[in-house]
């Protein structure tokens, strides 16, 4: 509709331009002395005397394109000929399928007039881009030859690095989050965290945390990769805690504390995030039941549909559905020790079958009620060597630490990005998390 009534007016616009300019041409063809018209050369005079040439811009820049829109009905709608769109979607097509030009793209005319010939109207399209989220496609009318090409270019990200601290109210997820953190960003922050600390047991109110992340933004600040967590740290009641980003030689990205240990451990603390053990392991008055039984894994309440992870790296090898006891349930075995069992879920994660290979961290279901239960929650197993034990007393075995030249480098990381931190820190911008101002010296 805007665009119609700019036209509109524009055209209105136009004949009082051609009443004006014909007035013009009969003032200085009749009545203006002859030295005057001498004056007039070149360009200029072609412009007044042949055609009335009109740089448009302000009816087409920047069209954005909707959802009902084509690259042909937008160019059609600004007046180009038919020929000439035909033209032009056969030079893009050849570079970039014009149906990967998708709705929120711009369309920016940088070259585009309309000329007039007596009546006839006629739109010389010279130059025009597409800006797609991570490229732009740039058309051009050679015109000597009359035809049109097209240039597809990648444009370049902008990193950017963000440090963010904050106090810890609530739980730790939510704390991180409402602080400024990229919602992705936090919760890697928790699973790089998780190895090393029980958030139920370690975390209480008042602690805090420092996260410094990455991420990357096209031309127009649109996020557009997966935020990467560059250092971290946690001051909670088992100590200050610091986790370090590293690209190995082998290219592979592993996070590890100050002296090169590698935070991860072959088995993860928790396999759930941000969730509450609400039964330990042990002797206890069954719910269901009503007599003393041995509970022999972790209870843990979480809202149905809570993604459950896979502690560690290792192979399914059980998916059973029981209607009683585990519900459906899941096994997965780590190594010659260690196997993990996984109960009472709502569903199993897509692909998860026996012998299917899983990585430390994934999400292989989803928490239910299934088989016996009062409610939702994960019912959780380590078994050890055949034995079920208490998985917040097993000390999960470690990842081989970094040596000689892979060391070297870390620390050279290590430095660098320390020093960051201090600069971004020394700049002393507040930084909320639930509405207290941190401003600790660590
Ligand atoms: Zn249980």
């Amino acid at each position: 509709m805007v665009r119609v009534i700019k036209k509109f007016k524009f055209q209105a616009l136009l004949s009082l331009i051609t009443i004006v300019s014909i007035a013009m041409n009969f003032y200085l063809v009749f009545l203006t002395p002859d030295e005057d018209l001498d004056d007039l050369s070149g360009d200029h005079d072609e412009a007044f005397f042949t055609e009335t040439e009109l740089d448009i811009p302000q009816l087409l820049e920047d069209a954005v394109i909707g959802r009902k829109d084509t690259v042909t009905s937008l160019l059609t709608a600004a007046g180009v000929a038919q020929p000439d769109v035909l033209k032009v979607t056969q030079a893009i097509n050849q570079i970039f399928p014009l149906k990967s030009i998708k709705p929120g793209n711009k369309l920016v005319f940088d070259d585009i007039y309309k000329s007039y010939e007596g009546a006839n109207e006629k739109v010389t399209l010279n130059k025009f881009h597409i800006l797609t989220d991570q490229s732009k496609v740039e058309v051009i009318l050679d015109q000597e030859k009359n035809i049109y090409t097209a240039k597809h270019i990648i444009l370049p990200l902008e990193t950017k690095t963000k440090l963010v601290t904050g106090i810890v109210k609530g739980s730790l997820f939510s704390s991180v989050k409402k602080a400024g953190v990229d919602p992705r960003a936090a919760m890697e922050f928790i699973n790089l965290f998780s190895y090393v600390t029980d958030f139920q047991r370690d975390l209480r109110p008042g602690d805090y945390f420092k996260v410094l992340y990455e991420y990357q933004v096209n031309h127009e600040g649109k996020v557009m990769t997966k935020p990467k967590i560059i250092y971290g740290n946690l001051v909670a009641g088992n100590g200050e805690r610091e986790v370090f980003r590293h690209v190995m030689k082998s290219g592979r990205v592993d996070y590890f504390d100050a002296k090169g240990q590698s935070v991860k451990r072959a088995l993860l603390r928790t396999p759930i995030n941000g969730a509450k053990v609400s039964s330990g392991f042990g002797l206890r008055s069954h719910p269901v039941l009503g007599y003393s039984k041995m509970h022999k894994g972790l209870d843990y309440r979480a809202a149905a549909g809570t993604p459950i992870l896979a502690a560690g790296d290792g192979v399914v090898e059980l998916v059973k559905n029981q209607v009683r006891g585990y519900g459906k349930h899941v096994q997965i075995k780590h190594n010659g020790t260690y196997s993990t069992l996984y109960a009472h879920m709502s569903k199993f994660a897509p692909g998860i079958r026996p012998g299917v290979k899983v990585a430390q961290g994934q999400v292989i279901g989803h928490v239910g009620s299934t088989g016996m239960t009062t409610g939702a929650h994960l019912h959780y197993e380590v078994v050890e060597k055949g034995q079920k034990v208490n998985p917040t007393k097993v000390s999960f075995p470690k990842i081989a630490p970094l040596k000689g030249i892979e060391l070297a480098k870390f620390q050279d990381k290590m430095i660098s990005t320390e020093k960051m931190v201090a600069e971004l820190e020394s700049g002393k911008k507040t930084q909320v998390a639930q509405g207290q101002a941190t401003n600790q010296n660590h």
